[in-house]
Formats: C-alpha cells, structure tokens, sequence
C-alpha cells in the first residue's frame, strides 16, 4: 500500500472516478476526503496489474458495493453511451476499437472526442487510445481504439 501523500501527489489531487479535486487536507475519514483506491486493471489476458488511484473515500470502490463508473459530462450530447470503465477494460484486453458513443452531429462527436481523450489521459494514463469519427444513418459514431 503506498502513501496517501505519493498517490495523491502523482495524481494531482485529483480523483480519478469522479474528475474533481480532491482536497489534501480534508480528513480522512469524511466523505469528500482523501482515499487510495486499489483496481485491478488488465494489461493483457495474462497480465492484470493492480494500481493504486486517489479517489474521494464516497468515490472509492474498495468500500463498495458496485464496479466504479466514470460519468460521462451531462453537457455533451451523445446517444448511447458505453460504459467508459468497462469500455477501456475491454480495449486494454483485446485492443481494436469499439463505438463508445453516437452523436447527432460531426460537432457534437468532434466534443465527445475531445472530452473523453481528456478524461482518458487521467483515467487510463498508460494506455494509447484514440478515437475515430464516422457518418453512417444519419448520426456520427465516436470510436475508441487501443493501438
Ligand atoms: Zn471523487
């Protein structure tokens, strides 16, 4: 188990479930305080590593009952959403590339994509992901792709 301070440090004191800060100084034994949360996460079918995440303890899913979920931002306007954790678990397994969400315009993809790279780059910071847009039915698919 690492120090609370390492982790929170490398994480910029910010939870990586929710995306929000996490204040250093709050205690640890409130609901907005400070947690590390350990996840397994698979590099490969033979592969599975266990990290260690700063999370809000009501964030933490060590305490839980349910498998984390990272929401999606209420303000982007996209049609069936994957799941983004079980998503990227699937991707960091199998690589290739799967729909993570429709969008009624090329704009509102263009905005999903840039959300979720972001999101991503704090979520999933050891894979390379991607995403590729295409037009079929009068909607635009937003892809995720693990190279
Ligand atoms: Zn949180």
């Amino acid at each position: 188990m690492s120090d609370l301070n390492e982790v929170g440090e490398r994480d910029n004191w910010r939870c990586w479930l929710c995306d929000n800060a996490v204040d250093p100084d709050a205690s640890v034994n409130s609901d907005r305080g400070p947690s590390v949360d350990s996840y397994s996460v698979a590099k490969s079918k033979k592969n599975v590593v266990t990290v260690e995440r700063l999370a809000h303890r009501d964030c933490n899913t060590m305490k839980g009952k349910k498998a984390p979920v990272v929401p999606w931002n209420p303000d982007l306007l996209v049609v069936d959403p994957s799941l983004i954790v079980a998503t990227v678990d699937r991707l960091a397994r199998k690589g290739g590339r799967e729909v993570i969400a429709r969008c009624p315009s090329e704009e509102d993809a263009q905005d999903a994509s840039t959300w979720l790279l972001d999101r991503l780059s704090r979520f999933a910071p050891d894979l390379q992901l991607s995403t590729q847009i295409t037009s079929g039915g009068g909607q635009y698919m937003l892809f995720l792709a693990a190279d």
